[in-house]
């Protein structure tokens, strides 16, 4: 029998463990893909530890996932056995929903996502639907290309769908795991780019990633220091720290928008004097499809823009999932398999 290796988690708050499975067939529609590596995402950690609508367990994660097709299930058409690719949030679309008819895939009200509709990354091999396939440009190693199916396309989606055009003073909230990524594709899309964090520590790696500004939100108001700039036309909002949000929306220009990308649950304070005079808006904004995780990877590629990685083997999964919550890794974990 061949078999593969993944890591799973057995119950809700569970560790995880490697076990030894049988290789599945890839059925109709699916192909398999040999995982060469697969990042770790805040995201999953919430799917480990609380029981979320729709997980069953045993629960193997990963939505950050590259490798190569090793085989193609019946139907397939335009993939084909060794094609590099990734496989991000996006795990696919119903087809038959409203936002899928219109057009809006990501809006699926049924959209699946690796790692909690189906088996993810954590693993030598996994299986999956044509509709989350990205390829991934030569030049781009697995473990650069992994993160980019999450943190990447969302960075870079949130910016490319903004109101921002080329010239424009962009602010990027947070240097973090999505932040330093959003910094290079803001710099490298011709913004003027402000980094803001708090402390001077993360200013000479937001200026080597292409800010022209750099912002330590505990030295100074950045609405004000927004202002002084200028005013931002976009602030890519990546750190998940509402208040941190909320203070820089009176440095927003007029039409500038607040484009959220963090995860949080806590409310923006913002009050409708603060947008109505100038059109100031506030608005979300999740991910990208798996066409869009492909230009993310492409222009990444092109452009020189990579993901700060720290790696681990598949077997070393709880210490590396430990380091990504402790918020030690700089900036995403990825772990290798050896593929
Ligand atoms: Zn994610
Ligand atoms: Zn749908």
């Amino acid at each position: 029998m061949s078999v593969m290796r993944v890591a799973q988690v057995a119950e809700p708050g569970g560790k995880f463990e490697i076990v030894e499975r049988e290789l599945p067939e890839p059925g109709p529609g699916h192909v398999r893909i040999a995982v060469e590596a697969s990042g770790i995402c805040h995201t999953d950690a919430m799917f480990v530890q609380t029981p979320f609508p729709g997980i069953t367990f045993p629960l193997v994660t990963g939505h950050e996932v590259a490798g190569r097709i090793d085989a193609v299930g019946e139907g397939v058409i335009g993939w084909a056995v060794g094609d590099r690719v990734g496989v991000g949030w996006f795990g696919g679309q119903c087809g038959h929903c409203r936002p899928c008819r219109q057009g809006d895939f990501m809006s699926c009200f049924n959209l699946k996502v690796p790692g909690l509709s189906y088996d993810g990354g954590y693993a030598t091999h996994m299986v999956a639907p044509v509709e989350a396939l990205a390829h991934i440009p030569e030049g781009l190693d697995a473990a650069d290309a992994a993160p980019l199916g999450c943190a990447g396309v969302t960075t870079f989606m949130g910016l490319r769908n903004s109101a921002a055009r080329a010239g424009d003073l962009v602010a990027v909230l947070g240097v973090g795991g999505l932040g330093h990524l959003g910094v290079q594709y803001a710099a490298r899309m011709g913004f003027e780019t402000v980094a803001i964090a708090r402390g001077q520590d993360k200013e000479p790696l937001a200026r080597r990633l292409g800010a022209d500004h750099y912002i330590d939100s505990t030295a100074s108001d950045p609405a004000q220091a927004l202002k002084e700039l200028g005013g931002a036309k976009v602030v890519l909002a990546t750190a998940a720290n509402s208040d941190a949000m909320s203070a820089t929306i009176d440095g927003l220009a007029p039409r500038g928008r607040l484009v959220v990308i963090g995860v949080t649950d806590q409310p923006i304070k913002v009050t409708p004097l603060q947008l109505i005079t100038g059109g100031q808006s506030v608005n979300g904004h999740a991910s990208g499809t798996a066409q869009e995780v492909e230009d993310t990877m492409a222009f990444s590629a092109r452009a020189g823009v990579r993901p700060m990685v720290e790696k681990a083997p598949l077997d070393e999964v709880n210490t590396a999932f430990a380091r990504m919550l402790s918020g030690a890794a700089r900036f995403r974990m990825v772990l290798t398999t050896g593929m």
